[in-house]
């Protein structure tokens, strides 16, 4: 096992040269008056016979959802959330259920709050394969790659300590008992993360997939699928045809799509594709299991967002007027949808969600 220092100069990066995220810039980043007083990390549910999906609860550094799929002699994990110690906890409730070890963790993408806890899942089960798309394993060490992998730790970890400081000015500032109690929980997970992101050693990929793998575990088939870029360039989709089950990582999610590391254009003919496998449940990357008929109104946003974007545009709009015209225009048919959740909720996303159609469709066009 690799330390991350040694996986870092391994592919040539030097920690000095990393410069200062904004934390805004962290994908899914949790507003911080947002509810963080769940003890629980997710909910696990059942999906089909030996399937179930943990729902990740609401966090100040979120985690994914993962899925758990069990075999006659082993488990297979889709997503290991954001860190060890949510992991860890899936991980104790798994072994609660079964005493059969973990044979395959296969990650959907490389961001950071899908596959930071892979270690766990590694250490405990030597021989566990590590499997995910060779696009998401090249971004795993490459350095500019966006919201995820092993450089990314490294950001975060520059990014920390400002980010700490700011919480503890908020919380000397904040009136409000229940307010201060809020950042109060924030600054401690923060600082746990912290903790946490200095001693992980990452897990990376031990087998890729180039297109389409099926998977024979333990009596039960589960097909991985490069189907197109989408929400990355790499995104995996675990699709279990007799259980009629999908699990789609963010490619699609029941919170407004974020998109910068993502191919707009692109995204929508590679759901219409998703869309031809025959499943009727979707485990998505955050949000509750979803019906099949949600496939379609995801879709719908992006074809309408880059329409509207695109006529905006033409008709000589800023970006700023843009931003607000378009939210505004489309919020009829997407607000309510797209804003069920404390994260990921519609206004908070579809201004960059506009900026990103227009930095990568329209203006490329
Ligand atoms: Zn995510
Ligand atoms: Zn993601």
């Amino acid at each position: 096992m690799w330390t991350r220092r040694q996986v870092l100069a391994q592919i040539g990066l030097a920690a000095a040269a990393v410069h200062t995220l904004d934390p805004h810039e962290l994908c899914c980043v949790m507003p911080a008056h947002a509810q963080t007083a769940s003890r629980d990390l997710f909910e696990l549910k059942k999906v089909g016979d030996g399937v179930y999906a943990a729902i990740a609860e609401p966090r100040y550094k979120v985690n994914c959802n993962a899925a758990v799929i069990m075999t006659n002699d082993g488990v297979v994990v889709v997503d290991s959330h954001s860190k060890p110690s949510a992991a860890r906890s899936l991980y104790n409730e798994i072994q609660s259920m079964t005493k059969q070890p973990i044979r395959k963790i296969v990650n959907t993408h490389f961001h950071w709050d899908h596959w930071q806890g892979n270690e766990v899942y590694t250490n405990a089960n030597p021989g566990v394969e590590v499997v995910a798309s060779e696009r998401t394993k090249e971004n795993l060490t490459r350095p500019d790659a966006g919201v995820g992998g092993v450089p990314y730790i490294e950001k975060q970890l520059a990014a920390l300590p400002g980010e700490i400081a700011k919480l503890k000015g908020d919380i000397q500032k904040e009136t409000d008992p229940a307010k201060k109690a809020n950042l109060e929980s924030n600054l401690r997970q923060a600082e746990e993360y912290q903790k946490e992101l200095q001693s992980m050693k990452p897990a990376l990929p031990t087998r890729t997939v180039a297109t389409t793998t099926t998977l024979h575990e333990g009596g039960r088939e589960i097909q991985l699928h490069v189907l197109g870029r989408a929400h990355t360039n790499g995104d995996l989709f675990i699709f279990m045809p007799k259980e009629k089950v999908v699990a789609t990582g963010d490619a699609l999610i029941d919170w407004m799509p974020f998109m910068n590391d993502g191919y707009p254009a692109e995204w929508p003919e590679t759901l219409t594709t998703l869309g031809k496998l025959g499943f009727d449940h979707i485990i998505p990357g955050h949000g509750e299991v979803r019906p099949k008929s949600h496939l379609a109104f995801f879709r719908g946003y992006f074809v309408d967002l880059i329409a509207a974007v695109k006529k905006a545009s033409a008709d000589g709009a800023t970006l700023d007027e843009m931003k607000t015209k378009v939210g505004d225009q489309l919020a009829a048919k997407y607000e309510a949808g797209f804003s069920k959740y404390p994260l990921g909720r519609y206004r908070d996303r579809v201004g960059t969600n506009v900026e990103a159609v227009y930095l990568k469709v329209v203006k490329k066009a």
